[in-house]
């Protein structure tokens, strides 16, 4: 059931997203190499709790899975597309690229972010991969707004997304979500789709957009672990999310600082 965020919800939502994009863009400087992804986790969580907030991933348990999420930050480098677990022994290395995904409680409320960032130089192959999804992610906010339907959303991002030079394939079996009084709500928000299908978008809903690339196949694999997501032919990946509040004049971004 889609939700519709009260006034003292959203200012809540508001305070929560600005607290998570300030936490993730300090995350995001300290991402160079001989970095490990765990110091990158123990740092977003140490800011986290600094602003009197919760991370929200950590100890969260989807659906199905095995055993709780057991970091605050999902950090996922090269090939890994999303949900790559911290570790000490995982240490960046210029030329990666690393997405760091990253969500927040405040006062009872969820935001959900993330960014792909550049580890030193990367090929020039990545950096436009980074620019492409960050871009696809920009309109397929643009594209949301009440009256419209989920369906708009992948449509421009699809669309984006196919008009490239390049050949990128489009990850399918995640999309973004509802978030708010949970981390994941309905209605599920695909990076594909078709004009004015779908559920119908409401002033007053919450939701995260999060297109994710990859330089190659759309396939993805998920490891023993229950929650890396991989490219199938181990080409590289990137993701970009911003957490939005749908208005009557477009979209109006929560994660910003
Ligand atoms: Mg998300």
């Amino acid at each position: 059931m889609v939700i519709i965020k009260t006034r003292e919800e959203i200012e809540i939502l508001r305070e929560g997203g600005k607290n998570l994009a300030t936490v993730l863009y300090k995350v995001k400087e300290m991402v160079k190499p001989g970095v490990s992804t765990k110091d990158l986790d123990l740092y977003a969580e140490k800011l986290i709790r600094d602003l009197g907030d919760v991370p929200a991933f950590l100890n969260y348990r989807p659906e199905g899975a095995k055993i709780p999420f057991p970091a605050s930050l999902c950090v996922s480098v090269n090939e890994e597309v999303v949900h790559g677990i911290p570790n000490k022994k995982r240490i960046l290395q210029e030329g990666d690229i690393v997405s760091i995904d990253l969500g927040l409680k405040h006062k009872g409320l969820f935001t959900d972010m993330a960014l792909t960032v550049p580890v030193g130089a990367v090929s020039a192959g990545a950096q436009k991969l980074m620019e492409v999804t960050e871009k696809a992610l920009e309109i397929g906010i643009s594209a949301a707004q009440a009256g419209g339907t989920v369906g708009d959303i992948g449509h421009a991002v699809e669309s984006f997304v196919r008009a490239q030079k390049s050949d990128y394939g489009i990850v399918e079996v995640l999309s973004g979500h509802g978030v708010g009084r949970a981390i994941h709500e309905d209605p599920y928000i695909p990076n594909f789709g078709k004009a004015g299908k779908g559920e119908k978008l409401v002033a007053g809903m919450v939701v995260a957009i999060e297109p994710m690339l990859n330089n190659g196949t759309k396939n993805v694999t998920l490891d023993e672990d229950g929650y890396t997501f991989r490219t199938a032919d181990g080409k590289k990946s990137a993701h970009f999310e911003h957490t939005i509040l749908i208005t009557e004049d477009g979209a109006e971004i929560l994660t910003k600082s």
